[in-house]
C-alpha cells in the first residue's frame, strides 16, 4: 500500500477525479470520485498504522475537515456531483477532466440529484474506523455512528429487497430532466457493487461497536447488544447493551463479569 501512494504520487497528469493531481502528502481537500477517495483515505490511514509516516496523518487530517464541515451531508453521505469537470480546470480546453460522483466545491451539496452513492457510505466508515484506532478520538466514532445509522441503513428497504445506488437527501415527483440513476431503491442495480457492500458493512457493525485500549472499555456505537470479551490486560468483561437505540434514546448498560480492578467504560 505503502509503494501504491508513491507510485501515484508520480502520476504527470492526473486530475481531481482519482485524487492524483498533485501529490497525496501535499493535498488537504477532498476531491473527485467520492468512493475512490473514502477508500483511498482508509488506505493510507493503515499505511500510517504501519509506518508513523505523519505526514500521511497531516494529509489525512486536513482532508477529514474538509469533508466533514464542508462536504458531507447530514446522513454521512459524500459526492454530491453527478458529473462535472475539475473546478480548478486542466492544462488544455481540449482535454478538459471530468469529474464523476464527485466531491465538489464546500457547501456544494445538492438535495434532490445528490449522488452519494452507498458505497462512499462504506467508504467514509473504513476510513473514520481507521482514524478512530489510530488517534483514539471519539470524533472518528461519532461519524461511524453518523454514518451507520442515518446514511447506510437508508440505502436499503426495511423488507432487505431492494436498494438505492445514489442517495438523494430529498425527492420531487417530477424533474424536468431525467437523472442517469433511478431516484427509487431498486431490486436489481447494473452497477452492482452498492448492495453487497452494504449487506456486509451492516453484517460487520458488531466489529465497529466497541473497543479495547490499555484504560479499558470504548463503546463507540449504541444498540442493543451483549459483549463478551477480554480486557487488554487479560481480564474477562461482559456486559449487556438493553435499548431500542436508534428508534429510541434510553440506553442501559448492564456490566455481568467484570474485572477485580478498576476500569474506563
Ligand atoms: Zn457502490
Amino acid at each position: 500500500a505503502k509503494g501504491l501512494i508513491d507510485i501515484r504520487d508520480l502520476v504527470k497528469e492526473g486530475s481531481d477525479h482519482n485524487q492524483d493531481r498533485i501529490p497525496f502528502r501535499l493535498q488537504t481537500q477532498a476531491a473527485g470520485h467520492a468512493v475512490r477517495a473514502n477508500y483511498l483515505y482508509a488506505g493510507v490511514a493503515d499505511v500510517y498504522a504501519e509506518t508513523g509516516d505523519a505526514s500521511l496523518l497531516r494529509a489525512l487530517k486536513a482532508i477529514w475537515n474538509d469533508v466533514t464541515y464542508r462536504k458531507m451531508y447530514i446522513t454521512g453521505a459524500t459526492g454530491a456531483l453527478y458529473d462535472g469537470a475539475s473546478p480548478d480546470g486542466s492544462r488544455s480546453h481540449s482535454s478538459i477532466q471530468l469529474v464523476h460522483q464527485a466531491y465538489g466545491r464546500p457547501y456544494q451539496l445538492p438535495n434532490i440529484t445528490a449522488y452519494n452513492e452507498s458505497c462512499a457510505i462504506t467508504g467514509l466508515i473504513l476510513w473514520n474506523w481507521r482514524m478512530l484506532a489510530i488517534t483514539g478520538q471519539a470524533r472518528y466514532a461519532d461519524l461511524i455512528e453518523l454514518a451507520y445509522y442515518n446514511g447506510l441503513l437508508s440505502t436499503i428497504s426495511l423488507d432487505g429487497k431492494k436498494f438505492f445506488y445514489t442517495n438523494p437527501l430529498g425527492r420531487v415527483d417530477e424533474l424536468p430532466f431525467e437523472l442517469r440513476w433511478s431516484r427509487w431503491r431498486e431490486p436489481y442495480i447494473s452497477c452492482f457493487c452498492c448492495p453487497p457492500n452494504t449487506v456486509r458493512t451492516i453484517a460487520e457493525i458488531t466489529a465497529y461497536a466497541y473497543s479495547i485500549s490499555d484504560e479499558g472499555l470504548w463503546i463507540n456505537l449504541y444498540g442493543g447488544n451483549e459483549l463478551n470479551t477480554y480486557l487488554a490486560d487479560g481480564s474477562p468483561l461482559r456486559l449487556k447493551q438493553q435499548t431500542d437505540y436508534p428508534w429510541e434514546g434510553m440506553i442501559n448498560i448492564i456490566l455481568e463479569d467484570t474485572p477485580q480492578k478498576e476500569f474506563s467504560v
